[in-house]
């Protein structure tokens, strides 16, 4: 959890910032380019303060020395956190950083000086002081912060910041959600949410501007305009979806004293859309298909991003929120248990062919993940042979001997 605030930098600071950014990404790929040249067997990789010593030597050496030792020292420091974040489960492995792509870096020691009313700045190395707009109140304490620049070209100052309750009653109410391509969420209450898509319009923008850079000469002008028109167009996007995402959590934590979610298995959830058959021994060419590609991608970033703030709010807001295993959810007749795939009629129609039963499938679904959230406990002491499997939260926690606990979301 971060508060995050726009920068206003001079051009002349931008250059500073870039090259920040440049230092911070050379340094956090050759961390990671040490790290995977470690393989089991082999003498262990070095530690923090031996690589600290190599950068040290790096800097006397070679053009690293002209850049800002406390932004390349911190590259390292952010890179020993995504490993341990790596181990502990939570994050994913530590890639390689891109130019252009999650372009950033960290500031230790944060100085604030306040300005007025709307403006403070922040002190970063080599640039001086850093105007940025004060939208929200700024933490009581930030000894760190993180400068980013995203896709559409706009820097940002964030402070990491203790996520704040969500200011609620208890309301014993308890919620499954079923988590969809479709339908984005469906809840066993019967809600069912969309999340912000591409729209028709900005999908064929998205389109021409893509055909308009593939005939562009690489490296001019032109080129490079459209190709910032083409980052602001996805950065646009990716800021519905996330304020889509804080107020659906937010609601969520509020109405609900316990949320069960089901465990996320991504690769099941962007398969591709059935193919339509033209009746001619061929298939339709369907124009919403780059559309569906473009959406199919948010749904990939949007889970995560759900799932962590979900937690987050939770936590902070003394809510329950477990994660149960996702088999058969969609196929399990709520009504009579029996699991069958001829039940789920087409994409949105559940019929039993045991018992009659008839609900939304996503509903149903719904249902079926908050029945085993209730029933978790018990389900993650005796895994029988063949059984459903707690998340992979729970078998970790297990292992380490304490049986029982749900399992975190992902
Ligand atoms: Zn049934």
């Amino acid at each position: 959890m971060a508060h995050r605030y726009r920068l206003d930098p001079t051009a002349a600071q931008e250059v500073v910032l870039h090259q920040h950014c440049g230092e911070a990404r050379f340094v956090w790929n050759l961390a990671l380019e040490q790290f995977k040249q470690w393989h089991p067997g082999r003498r262990s990789s070095p530690r923090p303060a031996e690589r600290f010593r190599q950068l040290a030597e790096a800097r006397r050496e070679t053009w690293l020395g002209n850049g800002s030792s406390s932004v390349q020292q911190q590259a390292l420091r952010d890179f020993d956190r995504a490993l341990q974040n790596w181990h502990k489960g939570s994050h994913r492995r530590p890639r390689w950083r891109k130019r252009g792509q999650s372009e950033g870096f960290c500031v230790r020691d944060v100085r604030v000086r306040h300005l007025n009313k709307k403006w403070s700045a922040i002190q970063v190395a080599k640039a001086g002081r850093i105007r940025f707009r004060v939208s929200r109140p700024l933490p009581a304490e930030s000894g760190m912060a993180r400068i980013t620049l995203d896709g559409a070209g706009r820097w940002h100052v964030s402070f990491p910041a203790p996520q704040a309750p969500v200011d609620r009653e208890p309301t014993g109410s308890r919620v499954g959600i079923d988590r969809g391509v479709t339908t984005t969420l469906a809840y066993s209450d019967g809600t069912f949410l969309q999340a912000p898509q591409w729209s028709q319009r900005r999908a064929r923008r998205l389109t021409r501007l893509q055909r308009q850079m593939a005939r562009q000469r690489k490296g001019s002008n032109r080129r490079g305009r459209t190709k910032t028109a083409i980052a602001k167009l996805h950065q646009r996007q990716r800021d519905r979806l996330k304020n889509w995402t804080e107020k659906q959590t937010t609601k969520l934590v509020r109405t609900h004293d316990l949320i069960v979610v089901e465990a996320l298995e991504i690769r099941n959830m962007v398969r591709r859309p059935a193919p339509k058959p033209d009746g001619m021994g061929g298939y339709e060419h369907n124009g919403a298909r780059a559309k569906a590609g473009l959406n199919r991608g948010i749904h990939r970033q949007g889970w995560g991003q759900w799932g962590r703030r979900l937690r987050e709010k939770a936590e902070a807001s003394g809510v329950t929120a477990i994660e149960t295993p996702t088999h058969f959810t969609s196929q399990t007749c709520r009504a009579c248990g029996v699991i069958a795939t001829e039940s789920r009629e087409s994409q949105a129609a559940f019929h039993c062919v045991a018992c009659g039963h008839q609900n939304h499938a996503d509903r149903n679904a719904a249902e079926n993940i908050l029945a085993r959230g209730l029933a978790f406990p018990a389900l993650a002491q005796t895994p029988g042979p063949g059984a459903c499997r707690p998340s992979a939260g729970a078998r970790r926690s297990r292992r380490r001997g304490a049986a029982g606990t749900p399992g975190g979301l992902g």
